[in-house]
């Protein structure tokens, strides 16, 4: 496995789910993590107590992605207790459901503002003081969504394509600072975010996945590693897709 020994990772909703497993992965590897939640303070204060039991570091901070001026501030805030920023896992997403003609202004207005606006701010902050330090390792959390397309999911797959899009642009932009922008595509992966499926919809989506089962978030958590890792330093603007052979 990689070592981030020294390096400080940003995990945005690192409270709960893959945002959790990540979290844990990267300070298992030896990096100090910072993660931020908007609603569910005790997670956050359950994985950092659960990180610092197996000799970690991390801290638990509030910011809500869709709000600039939050994530401006964990990113100073990160620098100024750390001295660094080393690597940012842009995970925080929420998903909002609808078949097209149901679908509300204000859902797709709070996924946009989430899921892509969310994910472009936190690039926009934490890329500066990695540009500053010619070392960066940007990591965001798209989905299978976003380059299938799913019933009821126009506006979620929407914003998950819309950041692969986004980690294109901002790996070019930041390509000659030593700055590396790569993307996670999970598949269907066992979190709160997909507990609400019903038995017949989980069969029929098992049927779609060549490895037979849903994911879970630690197999997610291994690829972010990767590429959060020094030894990734040859790929950029890529995909990883982790979804169980789902989309090939
Ligand atoms: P969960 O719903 O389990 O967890 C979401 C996390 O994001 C929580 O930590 C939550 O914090 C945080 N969060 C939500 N909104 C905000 C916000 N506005 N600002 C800051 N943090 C926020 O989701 P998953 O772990 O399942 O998903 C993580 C990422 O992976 C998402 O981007 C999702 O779209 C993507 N993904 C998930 C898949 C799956 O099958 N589960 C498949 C493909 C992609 P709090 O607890 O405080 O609300």
């Amino acid at each position: 496995m990689f070592s981030l020994n020294e390096r400080v990772a940003i995990v945005t909703g690192g409270s709960r789910g893959i945002g959790r497993a990540c979290a844990e992965t990267l300070a298992t590897l030896g990096a100090t993590v910072v993660l931020t939640y908007v609603r569910g303070e005790a997670a956050a204060l359950e994985t950092v107590k659960a990180i610092e039991e197996r000799g970690g570091r991390a801290r638990a901070m509030k910011a809500d992605v869709a709000v600039s001026a939050e994530m401006d501030a964990v990113v100073d805030a990160t620098v100024k207790e750390f001295g660094r920023l080393d690597v940012l896992v842009a995970n925080a997403g929420i998903a909002v459901d609808g078949l097209l003609l149901r679908l509300k202004d204000e859902d797709i207005d709070n996924l946009v503002a989430t899921n892509l606006r969310g994910t472009i701010a936190s690039a926009r902050a934490a890329v500066k003081p990695m540009m500053k330090a010619r070392y960066g390792r940007i990591v965001f959390l798209s989905s299978v969504v976003g380059e299938m397309g799913n019933v009821g999911q126009t506006a979620y797959a929407a914003t998950k394509a819309g950041v692969i899009g986004a980690a294109k642009s901002i790996a070019r932009e930041y390509a000659s600072r030593n700055v590396t922008v790569n993307v996670v595509a999970p598949g269907f992966i066992d979190t709160d975010m997909t507990s609400h499926m019903t038995e017949a919809m989980k069969t029929q989506l098992l049927s779609g996945i060549p490895l037979g089962r849903t994911g879970q978030s630690a197999e997610i958590a291994s690829a972010v590693a990767f590429l959060a890792s020094s030894e990734a330093s040859y790929v950029t603007g890529q995909v990883l897709r982790v979804n169980g052979g789902l989309y090939m």
